[in-house]
């Protein structure tokens, strides 16, 4: 089916957006200029995030602004000045002083969006820590391996996923971690071994606090990622990301201080902690908090009821809306709302359009990963919208089509509409610096200064780029990307399992769902009752955001010559697809597929 595309002429626009001349923008951009629009440490001491989205506010006249709005489970509403947010974030960087934390130690959160995943994550900031996000929804391996990977130095958690998720058994493999700080309800009393008590330690902590002298290379945040094997990675950004945070919420998100912000992403992945605590703090603007999960209805009810203006989700969130029926949304009124993004995977053309259905207005796409540090395609507010399309490069970002040469080099695809890797000029301030202790598959991403995306897409004449799917193995489930090493090692822990290959299976709402095939060992037969004990082994130590929802038995894998399960054929196999080359398959027989007529011996 062919989409028009969605025209933006000057009079479609309630008001004149901040980012107004695309072209004129890109031809006069410089990042020196974007970081004359924040205002550093004083005394020339340096860049911190924390500085920028805190105290640029609270110094200032817009001190009583509600910063943080937090909407409870329990219904409940608490608000939080610029002002308050400073005292806060001071008391948690004096907690960490206390503590022994020194610059670059990391911090750890794992918890569900409560305020104080908030003031932890801006207090170390400013304290000269570095700030890592785990997701709630993680089971203790996945928690584990990123505290060891990460040489994580305290932990804030709440006491409920501390007991829930057995932390205190993990601790004896965890040399590093020193501190363990719990959030505790009211009415949660038990006191554990070797954890502190987050209130009472921010309760007698000093409500001043000087942040440290600050490098704009400093590191700053830390944020794990999935490769198609090995450990999870963990990428590291510096404090100058916070000039491509500013500038993307100002160019791409449409930010103005008196803006009611909502970014439905979760703070334990990089959306969350980028665009759901830094870009609107920076930008100055109301930004929600809402810890209950997704229901239509309560959505629906929020951008309602807190006059939501720019509003920033995903595309399995827009397909669930989609699926709950647009009449769903009749009778609300979403008059306030500037504004509809996404980002994450995919959004198809149709989810686009629906916004104009259901909101009055199109959903704008954009496109970026953990290694960008902060949104580098989109689709603006001044430019006609292709649907399907992610949009176009952020000014001072360039991008390009590449074809990677057998001498390690690259070729750019100068030609329209030619599938190749998605590739950007190394530049701009938000790149990662690196893979924590993982220097070699940092440097395997870039070539000839071009970073390399690991995304396949293409460009059109008019310079918008259109996303075709990965060049490698992840799976991007409900917008979360998950490793298939990760999930197979834990399926090979179970005595039963002679092989495990892990695949993102197609799902209409959430994008992928994770599938994995495993072959038994001799002497256990597949069964219900197997696949029960395995599903369940998976979800307990994986946890349900990464462990698989089917598991298919088969008698053997397709493996290459080298003994590498052949997860593309799996894929393509389940998916549909032309098998493609099967040259390198180990055993053609076993699997019942016959080789390429030229297959090598
Ligand atoms: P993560 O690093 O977890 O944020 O995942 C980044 C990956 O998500 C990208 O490399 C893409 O594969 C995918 N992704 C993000 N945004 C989009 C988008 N707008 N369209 C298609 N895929 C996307």
């Amino acid at each position: 089916m062919y989409w028009q595309t969605i025209k933006k002429s000057p009079e479609s626009q309630q008001t004149c957006p901040n980012l107004s001349d695309y072209e004129q923008a890109r031809a006069s951009f410089s990042w020196n200029q974007v970081r004359q629009e924040l205002i550093g440490l004083p005394n020339d001491q340096g860049l911190n995030i924390a500085y920028e989205a805190v105290e640029r506010h609270a110094l200032g006249p817009s001190r009583e602004r509600v910063a943080l709005r937090w909407l409870g489970k329990d219904g409940g509403v608490q608000d939080y000045s610029y002002g308050r947010l400073q005292e806060l974030t001071n008391r948690f960087a004096n907690v960490l002083e206390s503590l022994g934390v020194d610059k670059g130690d990391k911090v750890f959160v794992l918890a569900e969006r409560i305020p104080e995943l908030y003031i932890a994550a801006l207090g170390a900031l400013k304290a000269g820590a570095v700030f890592c996000p785990l997701f709630s929804a993680f089971g203790p391996e996945p928690i584990a391996a990123r505290l060891a990977i990460g040489q994580g130095k305290v932990l804030v958690t709440t006491e409920r996923l501390y007991q829930r998720r057995k932390l205190a058994t993990l601790r004896g493999a965890l040399p590093d971690l020193k501190q363990v700080l719990l959030v505790r309800q009211e009415g949660e009393r038990v006191d554990l071994p070797d954890t502190h008590d987050f209130h009472e330690l921010l309760a007698v902590a000093a409500a001043d606090f000087t942040i440290p002298p600050t490098d704009p290379e400093d590191l700053a945040l830390l944020h794990f990622t999935s490769g198609t094997t090995g450990k999870p990675k963990g990428a590291v950004h510096v404090h100058a990301a916070v000039l491509v945070h500013y500038l993307t919420g100002k160019w791409v998100l449409d930010l103005r201080p008196d803006d009611i912000f909502w970014c439905t992403a979760d703070p334990g992945w990089v959306t969350g902690t980028s665009y759901g605590i830094i870009a609107p703090l920076v930008n100055g603007v109301t930004n929600l908090m809402v810890e209950e999960e997704f229901e239509a209805e309560r959505w629906y009810r929020i951008l309602q009821e807190q006059r939501v203006n720019v509003w920033y989700t995903a595309p399995t969130a827009i397909r669930m809306l989609m699926k709950a029926g647009t009449e769903r949304a009749r009778g609300y009124d979403f008059s306030r709302l500037r504004l509809l993004a996404s980002v994450g995977e995919p959004l198809n053309p149709e989810g686009v359009v629906w916004g104009q259905e259901a909101f009055g207005l199109p959903f704008h796409d954009d496109w970026w990963q953990t290694e960008t540090g902060g949104i580098m395609i989109s689709n603006y507010l001044c430019m006609d919208i292709k649907p399907g399309s992610m949009g176009r490069p952020l000014p001072g970002v360039e991008a390009a089509i590449a074809r990677r040469t057998h001498l390690g080099g690259i070729e750019l695809i100068e030609e329209p509409d030619q599938p190749g890797e998605l590739a950007l000029r190394v530049g701009w301030p938000a790149l990662f610096r690196g893979y924590f202790q993982e220097d070699l598959r940092y440097r395997q991403c870039f070539a000839d200064g071009w970073y390399l995306t690991g995304d396949l897409a293409s460009r059109d004449r008019d310079g918008y780029y259109w996303f075709m799917g990965r060049a490698d193995d992840v799976i991007k489930s409900a917008g979360h990307l998950i490793g298939p090493f990760e999930v197979e090692s834990i399926l090979m822990e179970h005595p039963a399992v002679a092989e495990a290959g892990v695949i993102g299976k197609p799902d209409p709402v959430a994008g992928e769902v994770v599938k994995a095939f495993v072959s038994l060992k001799t002497g256990f037969q597949p069964g219900e009752e197997l696949r029960r004990e395995l599903l369940a082994l998976a979800r307990k130590k994986l946890g349900p955001a990464v462990a698989p929802r089917e598991i298919e038995f088969q008698a053997s894998l397709p493996k290459t010559r080298s003994g590498k399960i052949m997860r593309r054929l799996l894929k393509a196999r389940e998916w549909g697809l032309p098998e493609g080359d099967l040259s390198t398959l180990e055993n053609v027989a076993e699997t019942g597929q016959e080789a390429d007529s030229d297959a090598k011996p």
